[in-house]
C-alpha cells in the first residue's frame, strides 16, 4: 500500500530546513534524493568490503565482485534485458551516449543520416554533432509542436534508406513529454536504423522493458532513480555491442596485451576500462530494489495525481504559462510568469525553502522554439506531497507579487 508519509521517513534530507523553512524539494528531474536504504549500502561498502574487483583472489575483492555483478543482474532484470552482459556500467547517461556515438564512428559514412528529436537534452545532441563532424553524416531533427510533442508525420517523412541511427529521449527533461518510442522504434527498424532511447527522465517513473520495446540501446543515470551520482548504465543488444569498438582502452577491458597487438575482453568488460565506480554500481542495484519495492505502477499513479493537482493550481495564477502541454506527460512542469525572469522566481522560491530549477535545462533548442530564455521547472518524485505543491503555488504567487 503506497503511503507517502511512510516513504518520506526513508529520506533523511527531506526533514532538513532551508533558509529556516522546511525543504520542499521539487528539483527531482535534476537529481533525486537518496533513501536511507541506499545510504546504508554505500556506508556498508566502505565499512566492510571496499576492494578492487575482478582481479583479487582475496575475500574482500571477491565479496565486492559478487555484489557488483549482482547489481548488474538486478539492472538486467529491471530492464528485462536478455543477458547480463548487455548491461554496461557507465558514469551516467552522458557517458553511455558518448560510448555509443564513439562506436558508430567506425560504422557511418558520408551521406548517412542520424535523426535526433527537437526535444533532446544537450547530452543527446552534442555527441551526435561530434560524430557527424568525424564521419560526414547528416544530423536531421524531428520537429516538435506547440504542445511540446514530436511531429510524427515529419519523423515518418525523414526516414529513408540513408537513416542509420535514431536518437530520442523517452521523456523530455525540459517539458515532461513522454515520446511515442514504441512507434519510433518500429518505424526506424523498417529502414534498418538503430535506435537509442535516452531514459534519464523516464526511468524514475516508468519501468522499461527493453525486449518488448525491441530497442537497440537504452541509457539511464542512477542519480535520477534514488541512486548515487557518477553512475549509470547502457543497455545494448548483444549484436550491437559486439559490433561496436571499445570506447576507452585500459585495464579490465582486455583479453591479452602485447606491444604488437591487444585483444579485447568479452562483453560487458570490453566497455568497462579501468576501475569502475564499484560502490556506485552496487548502490544503483540497491536503488532499483528500493524503487521496485514501492512499485512503479504505484509511483506513476501517485505522481500523476501530483502532476494534475500542480497543473490545475498553477494555472489559476494569472499570467502563468506552462510549456509542455501534451497529455502524455510525467511529473515535470515548466512555466513562466509573464514579464518576469525565471531566475528571479527561482531565487524567491529558494528563500522560501522551495528547490526548483531555472534556466534552459540543457535543452536550449526547446527554449529557442518557444522564444524564451528559460523556464522555472518544478519536477516531482513519489516522495513529494500535495501539501508541498500548495507551498509551491503560494510561493509562486508571492514571487509574482514581489516582482510585478
Ligand atoms: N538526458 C536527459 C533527458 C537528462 O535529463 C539528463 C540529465 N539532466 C541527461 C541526459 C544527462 O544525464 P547525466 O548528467 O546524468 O549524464
Amino acid at each position: 500500500m503506497f503511503n507517502v508519509e511512510t516513504i518520506r521517513k526513508d529520506f533523511p534530507i527531506l526533514s532538513r530546513k532551508v533558509n529556516g523553512k522546511p525543504l520542499v524539494y521539487l528539483d527531482n528531474a535534476a537529481t533525486s534524493q537518496t533513501p536511507q536504504q541506499v545510504i546504508d549500502v554505500i556506508v556498508g561498502y566502505y565499512s566492510n568490503y571496499n576492494a578492487n574487483i575482478h582481479r583479487g583472489v582475496h575475500t574482500l575483492s571477491q565479496e565486492a565482485t559478487d555484489k557488483y555483478e549482482q547489481a548488474r543482474q538486478k539492472i538486467q532484470n529491471h530492464f528485462n534485458a536478455k543477458h547480463a552482459h548487455e548491461i554496461i556500467f557507465t558514469s551516467g547517461t552522458t557517458h553511455s551516449i558518448n560510448l555509443v556515438a564513439n562506436g558508430f564512428s567506425t560504422l557511418l559514412k558520408k551521406g548517412d543520416d542520424i535523426l535526433v528529436s527537437a526535444l533532446e537534452h544537450h547530452s543527446n545532441i552534442v555527441p551526435w554533432q561530434m560524430l557527424c563532424e568525424r564521419t560526414g553524416a547528416n544530423l536531421k531533427v524531428i520537429p516538435m509542436n506547440q504542445d511540446g510533442e514530436l511531429v510524427i508525420p515529419e519523423f515518418d517523412a525523414l526516414l529513408s534508406k540513408n537513416t542509420k541511427l535514431v536518437f530520442v529521449n523517452h521523456v523530455s527533461n525540459a517539458l515532461g513529454t513522454v515520446n511515442p518510442i514504441e512507434y519510433i522504434i518500429k518505424q526506424a527498424h523498417l529502414y534498418g536504423a538503430a535506435v537509442l532511447i535516452d531514459g534519464a527522465q523516464s526511468t524514475p517513473h516508468i519501468k522499461p522493458d527493453v525486449q518488448a520495446l525491441d530497442v537497440d540501446f537504452y541509457v539511464a543515470s542512477a542519480h535520477k532513480m534514488c541512486g548515487p551520482t557518477g553512475e549509470g548504465m547502457l543497455y545494448g543488444k548483444e549484436s550491437w555491442l559486439k559490433k561496436l569498438p571499445p570506447y576507452q582502452g585500459g585495464g579490465e577491458m582486455i583479453a591479452e596485451v602485447t606491444f604488437e597487438k591487444t585483444t579485447y575482453a568479452d562483453l560487458p568488460y570490453k566497455f568497462e576500462a579501468g576501475t569502475p565506480n564499484i560502490c556506485g554500481g552496487i548502490a544503483f542495484g540497491a536503488a532499483i530494489d528500493y524503487m521496485n519495492a514501492i512499485g512503479f505502477d504505484a509511483i506513476s499513479k501517485y505522481e500523476h495525481e501530483l502532476l494534475e493537482h500542480a497543473t490545475e493550481k498553477l494555472l489559476e495564477i494569472e499570467g502563468l504559462k506552462i510549456y509542455g502541454t501534451s497529455k502524455q506527460k510525467t511529473s515535470v512542469i515548466s512555466f513562466n510568469l509573464e514579464g518576469i525572469h525565471p531566475y528571479d522566481v527561482g531565487t524567491i522560491l529558494d528563500k522560501l525553502g522551495i528547490a526548483v530549477r531555472t534556466g534552459h535545462h540543457c535543452a536550449q533548442p526547446i527554449m529557442d522554439y518557444f522564444n524564451i530564455p528559460g523556464t522555472v521547472r518544478a519536477s516531482f518524485a513519489f516522495y513529494n506531497t500535495k501539501e508541498e505543491i500548495d507551498v509551491l503555488v503560494s510561493g509562486v504567487k508571492k514571487a509574482k507579487m514581489m516582482l510585478s
